[in-house]
């Protein structure tokens, strides 16, 4: 190959996602999916549209769920962006806001996304290290650049960065696009949505896949003032004109509206998560603080790797990343209680 070709295809290194494989009886706890299935209200919803409505292209404007989204964080529609999944949100991002001259900046360790948009879209990047303790310090983020990212809780790490932080790291880029990834942040935190009409260079980025256990169905959105907002969507215009599906639109609205349930399972999720910290610490793990639905855990005696290993063996799933740093973490999804308790006896049995 040509150094032209060879350089151009090394730009396009694809993002390794999680594994999802077809194999039944799998405690699968690597892709940080909601073990819970989601609202009720969702599958009426997508019944009731699929009749004759499947005949008809989609609202291009995804109207009804800018609406639904807008109200339940006291915005208005032209604050709401949606798109299939927030991957594809956060891609749109990094084309039409994030491409400037100078680096943006991201925190090393994150979201193995980003460095990938970056390749895909030329956009050049400074990664800025976690501290000691594995957070994030927003004055590490102070200084020229091209915008800033960040996870909040992070991921893998599921640390928060508390929301006086998220405002100091605005204060201190007020001539950047700031974006924060919120995929994880109806577990333990508070949303930087409360910001948005204070600041203009503020982006919210969040996901249906994980508080609203809808993750096939796609469903992501952006929250900012008017004009970032129109950045993306001229960018997503550039692509493809209709956002999101019919049915997508229908089910992802129905699950906005039911905040109930929202609440159930999120408390769900937050005391499985609890139960899963204490077990993990009784076999002598360390667990970093979780603000998310997954926690981040190493043991002092046993690799990160052999772990993953000898959990996969007894078919239980775990992420673990060959990574500087975090490479003998394992970033364990939390599952229901029968699929924490299985997780748990087998790795009893590792660490004995
Ligand atoms: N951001 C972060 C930090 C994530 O971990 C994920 C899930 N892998 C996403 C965004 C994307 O989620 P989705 O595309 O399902 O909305």
């Amino acid at each position: 190959m040509s150094r032209f070709w060879s350089d151009l295809v090394a730009a396009l290194t694809p993002y390794t996602p999680g594994e999802q494989p077809r194999v039944e009886q799998l405690v699968k706890l690597n892709t940080n999916e909601n073990p819970y299935p989601p609202s009720p209200a969702v599958l009426a919803a997508i019944r009731a549209d699929t009749g004759d409505g499947l005949r008809l292209y989609p609202d291009p404007e995804a109207g009804a769920l800018k609406t639904a989204i807008a109200q339940r964080y006291a915005l208005d529609a032209a604050q709401v962006f949606v798109g299939n999944g927030s991957d594809e949100v956060l891609a749109h991002t990094f084309c039409a806001l994030l491409k400037h001259a100078r680096p943006i900046l991201f925190p090393d360790v994150t979201y193995s996304f980003y460095p990938t948009y970056c390749g895909l879209y030329g956009v050049d990047y400074r990664p800025v290290p976690l501290d000691a303790a594995l957070r994030i310090d927003p004055e590490d983020y102070a200084g020229e650049n091209g915008g800033v990212i960040f996870p909040n809780p992070n991921a893998p790490t599921g640390r928060l960065l508390p929301l006086e932080a998220v405002r100091r790291m605005l204060d201190l880029n007020p001539d950047s696009v700031v974006v924060v990834d919120e995929a994880y942040i109806d577990f333990g935190g508070e949303s930087a949505a409360a910001l948005v009409p204070e600041y203009p260079n503020l982006l919210v980025i969040q996901t249906l896949s994980k508080s609203r256990s809808l993750a096939g169905l796609r469903v992501g959105f952006a929250l900012g003032q008017a004009p970032l907002i129109e950045g993306l969507e001229r960018v997503k215009n550039s692509f493809n004109s209709y956002p999101l599906g019919r049915l997508a639109i229908a089910g992802a609205v129905a699950a906005m509206a039911d905040e109930a349930y929202f609440e159930r399972t999120r408390q769900a999720v937050i005391a499985g998560r609890e139960r899963l910290t204490t077990g993990l610490e009784s076999l002598g793990f360390e667990v970093l603080p979780s603000a998310a639905n997954f926690v981040f855990a190493r043991h002092p005696a046993h690799r990160g790797e052999s772990l993953a290993a000898g959990l996969r063996a007894q078919r239980v799933l775990v992420r673990h990343f060959r990574q500087p740093r975090i490479e003998d973490y394992l970033r364990i999804t939390v599952g229901t209680d029968a699929q924490c308790e299985r997780l748990l006896e087998v790795l009893e049995a590792l660490c004995a």
